[in-house]
This record gives C-alpha cells, sequence and structure tokens, in this order.
C-alpha cells in the first residue's frame, strides 16, 4: 500500500528535476504529476520511501515503468529503440509493430493514442519523401 509523502517532501523531489520527469524529460504540471521509486518497492526494504530513491515523473512514465526491474527496464528501453527504428523506416517488422501499437493505444487511452498518431504523421512524412525520391529515380 502507498505511504504517503510529506508536502515537504514532495516539493524536495520536485525540486531535484526543477519540475521534469525523470523518465522523459518534459515539463511537469504541478497538479498532475507523481513520484516515480527509482528502485522499486518491491526491490526495496525500508528505504524504498528515502529521499534518494524518489524522482518526479509523469503519471504516463509512471506507468510504463511501474514496479519493472532494472533488467527489464533495460529491456523495455531496448526493444521500445530497435521497435521505433523498425517504424521509423517502415521495414516489414516496423509496419507490424507500428499496426499493433496501433490496435494497443485503442485500448489503453488517450495519451497512447496521442504518440502513436504523432508516429503515424512522422512515418507518414518519411514514406512520402520515400514516394517523391523514388519518383525522381
Ligand atoms: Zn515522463
Amino acid at each position: 500500500m502507498a505511504k504517503t509523502i510529506s508536502t515537504d517532501k514532495r516539493r524536495l523531489v520536485w525540486e531535484k528535476t526543477q519540475g521534469h520527469c525523470h523518465l522523459c524529460g518534459d515539463t511537469l504540471n504541478e497538479d498532475n504529476w507523481v513520484i516515480e521509486h527509482i528502485v522499486p518497492r518491491v526491490f526495496t526494504d525500508h528505504s524504498a520511501e528515502d529521499l534518494w530513491n524518489l524522482l518526479p515523473a509523469c503519471r504516463f512514465c509512471n506507468g510504463i515503468k511501474k514496479g519493472l526491474g532494472p533488467d527489464h527496464m533495460r529491456r523495455v528501453l531496448m526493444y521500445g529503440r530497435y521497435c521505433a527504428t523498425e517504424s521509423k523506416f517502415s521495414t516489414d517488422v516496423g509496419t507490424a509493430i507500428y499496426e499493433y501499437v496501433g490496435r494497443r493505444a485503442q485500448r489503453s487511452g488517450s495519451e497512447h493514442q496521442r504518440l502513436w498518431a504523432m508516429t503515424t504523421r512522422r512515418e507518414a512524412t518519411k514514406r512520402q519523401e520515400k514516394e517523391i525520391v523514388g519518383s525522381e529515380i
């Protein structure tokens, strides 16, 4: 069960990154951010709530990382990087990933849909660039 963290401690956590999500770097909304545990509670003892283990994060990033240990988190980053490259270049694998993520985004909420739509525009631009270059040859 989540422990209540004092207002003073929340302020100290916020100041560590000057109000930026430590995972994605985005500017946080002062009224809508969460305290993220660097080492998830399940992997720590009583020190999980110590200041060293707390950093600010947006709800979206915290929801993705939630409870993942170091190796699992590295896999998420590695897979994400590989998949993003495949998707960026519209390879067969990238197209399959794009379609899969689109289906998942429909079920997962508005922020997932917004990020998927952003990818869609970027990939559409890349496809158009490829078509233009291809037609000039
Ligand atoms: Zn974030």
